[in-house]
């Protein structure tokens, strides 16, 4: 097996990344608990995914991933997208965020909410230069009226997907919502690229 880091504290997306990247003979581990996690002032979610990945290479020196993800909604000239944690304000909670999400689409007709959550991951191999692999997941939708469903995290209660049927993420089981998730996407396109080159 080999080690690789994989640069976040989120148990659930640790697991998932787990159970994509196991089979092609990864032993993930998580950021260690004594390291601070870097400051992500990318411009791009590619640059803060890469941020993220080359400070854990860095501290660590195993090979790394990371991921950064967004949710774009047109009707606001794709913000939140890399501010979406920070939406509401700088410690803002999932909550606040999408309070404030709500407030801005107040009024707006169904074809006026159209969003898109988008995931980069980037793997970054110790001892390289660069990065060497960046994956990319979209997944597109609308943002409903009002909250739905209460699995999830983030903006899933107000995220419907387009290939769905009609519930929110926060309505879906993990499995369901990677049917159609921006970050199963990537990790199925970075899977296919490191079986093709492993
Ligand atoms: P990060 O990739 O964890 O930095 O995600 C940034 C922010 O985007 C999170 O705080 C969430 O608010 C939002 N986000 C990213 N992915 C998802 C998702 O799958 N569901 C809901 N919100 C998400």
């Amino acid at each position: 097996m080999k080690n690789l880091v994989v640069s976040t504290r989120n148990a659930g997306k640790l697991r998932e990344f787990q159970a994509y990247l196991a089979p092609l003979g990864y032993n993930v581990l998580p950021l260690p608990q004594d390291l601070l996690l870097p400051v992500e002032d990318g411009e791009t979610l590619d640059d803060n995914a890469c941020i993220k990945a080359q400070y854990s290479v860095k501290m660590t020196g195993l090979t790394s991933l990371a991921d950064d993800s967004g949710l774009y909604v047109k009707a606001l000239g794709d913000a939140p997208g890399i501010y979406s944690a920070r939406y509401a304000g700088e410690f803002a909670s999932d909550e606040e965020n999408r309070a404030k999400l709500l407030k801005e689409l107040n009024l707006m007709d169904l074809h006026e909410r159209t969003a898109e959550f988008r995931c980069s991951l980037c793997f970054y191999v110790a001892g390289e230069i660069g990065p060497v692999v960046y994956a990319r997941g979209v997944t597109k939708g609308h943002i409903s009226f009002e909250e739905k469903g209460s699995m999830g995290f983030g903006y899933d209660s107000l995220f419907i997907p387009n290939e769905g049927d009609g519930r929110t993420f926060a309505q879906m089981t993990l499995d369901e919502k990677a049917l159609y998730s921006h970050r199963a996407r990537a990790l199925n396109e970075l899977v296919a690229i490191l079986s093709n080159v492993s």
